[in-house]
């Protein structure tokens, strides 16, 4: 059989376990976790696949709610990638107006529900293929928690996970089916927590050491720093121990930075520059000082040849089609945020800027607030603004991202929008769309080794010789909660 009538028999398999796949992922939108917490939702994946046959390993790299699962032999070795964890006050109904299930509650305000369900329906439909086909090679799952603000990625990166991978794929929800040429900044976040001696602030000043005087000095130094930092830095903080009272000269004052800069080895160089800044700010006013890393994230280096080969799959499956009561569901939504369905559209071009043909491709769509059609990347060359984990996973190995339509085009990225378009059929029509795409582009890898010689040679090419250095320290470890009974 030609291997595009093998894609075309997979599609319909695929299709046909559709509500496998769906049923997984209302279970863990229904059941919102965020990151550390994802005990169901690892656990409900983690026996999924070990019932179709993976062989899986719960709780890898000092994580309780991260698990691989493997199956097949030999090589290449594909990895598809899943995360699980929802984000804090978020809770939603599956209605095209605001108004949460649980007032406070949890909510996958970005996707995650699909994200990971996408790449296990990928993975049991290679592993179908695998075995029909008798092809060598291995598929794995790896269950990626704590995306938002954790890092999963980074701790399985740090622990080695990806090293014998030959290329991993990956997906995220989105308002457009599209795939991704850009990169993402680096980033880190860091706690300082001064101290120094405390004194009555009227009686005994002089015996006393202010270790808030540390972290105001710090402060005015990192704000003169700003200047002489490359376009693109970002330096941002907040004081998160200020003493306890204004007669007592502080004893400890803490603050947390965030900084974000366009290439990892810069932001290397700017987390340096920041912490002699502390060094000096200590010295100054005789305090001591500790860090301590909260996250760490590398840029990702997207894979051209990947995005390409994940684009082409994605033309072979065709365009999403959407009912006219999604299209009315999603118009709802995008009518309760300021501006119209063109001015969504007209701000994607004006940040992107894609060629004069893909603009009008894009401008034909300017008055529907959901998109099925597929683009081409438009984020060649491009550094986006958002951290990602997926960051430290493509240093390590190639990594393929794709993005599909599960919300409207007006819907923000962590808003309410999303979790009420995650949980209904426009969100399980994007779902099957990345699943299907995956898998397609997983078949097109282990088919013909020409591929895997093409996407290393891309990603060697990025590195330049450089190696993968984890930027989180060798001692940090991940947090360990329990599940809650
Ligand atoms: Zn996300």
């Amino acid at each position: 059989m030609s291997l595009e009538n093998e894609k075309r028999e997979l599609l319909n398999w695929i299709e046909d376990n559709r509500s496998r796949f769906i049923g997984m992922s209302d279970q863990i939108w229904e059941n919102p976790e965020i990151l550390w917490e994802e005990f169901f939702a690892s656990g409900l994946q983690a026996d999924f696949l070990e019932k179709d046959g993976f062989t899986v390993t719960r709780d890898v790299a000092g994580m309780n709610t991260a698990f691989i699962a493997e199956w097949g032999e030999g090589k290449p070795i594909i990895g598809l990638i899943g995360e699980y964890d929802a984000l804090p006050g978020l809770s939603q109904k599956k209605q095209s107006s605001k108004e949460a299930v649980k007032e406070g509650g949890h909510g996958h305000g970005c996707g995650h529900n699909m994200l990971g369900t996408a790449s296990v329906g990928a993975a049991v439909a290679v592993k179908k293929w695998l075995q029909d086909s008798g092809a060598s090679g291995r598929v794995r799952y790896y269950g990626c928690p704590a995306e938002e603000g954790g890092g999963g990625k980074v701790f399985m990166a740090r622990d080695g996970l990806f090293d014998d991978l030959d290329c991993a794929l990956t997906y995220h929800p989105a308002s457009t089916n599209i795939t991704s040429k850009g990169s993402t900044v680096a980033i880190v976040s860091s706690h300082f927590r001064f101290k120094g001696v405390a004194a009555h602030a009227g009686g005994t000043p002089h015996l006393g050491r202010s270790a808030l005087d540390a972290v105001e000095l710090m402060n005015v130094a990192a704000n003169y720093l700003r200047e002489h930092v490359l376009d693109g830095t970002r330096i941002q903080y907040i004081i998160t121990d200020g003493g306890q009272a204004a007669n007592i000269v502080p004893e400890t004052a803490a603050v947390e930075y965030i900084l974000r800069a366009d290439k990892t080895d810069y932001l290397k160089d700017v987390a340096e520059r920041l912490r002699n800044i502390a060094k000096g700010a200590a010295l100054m006013t005789d305090t001591k000082f500790e860090e301590e890393v909260q996250i760490a994230y590398s840029g990702k280096m997207a894979n051209h040849t990947l995005g390409e080969l994940l684009f082409e799959n994605m033309e072979f499956i065709g365009a999403i089609e959407f009912t006219e009561d999604e299209i009315a569901y999603a118009q709802e939504i995008n009518d309760s945020f300021p501006g119209e369905n063109k001015d969504y559209i007209q701000a994607a071009i004006d940040y992107y800027k894609p060629s004069a043909e893909l603009k009008e491709m894009v401008l034909a769509h300017k008055d529907k607030p959901l998109i099925g059609v597929n683009f081409p990347a438009i984020d060649e060359g491009m550094t986006l603004k958002g951290a990602t984990d997926v960051g430290d996973l493509s240093l390590v190995t190639p990594t393929g991202e794709v993005y599909t339509a599960c919300f409207p085009t007006g819907a923000p990225g962590h808003s309410w929008a999303n979790v009420a378009t995650g949980g209904m059929s426009i969100g399980h029509k994007g779902m099957m769309h990345a699943a299907k795409a995956m898998a397609l582009t997983a078949l097109d890898l282990y088919s013909d080794p020409k591929y895997i010689q093409a996407v290393r040679a891309d990603f060697d090419k990025s590195m330049n010789g450089k190696k993968y250095e984890c930027p989180i320290p060798d001692d940090q470890q991940p947090p360990r909660l329990e599940p809650k009974s």
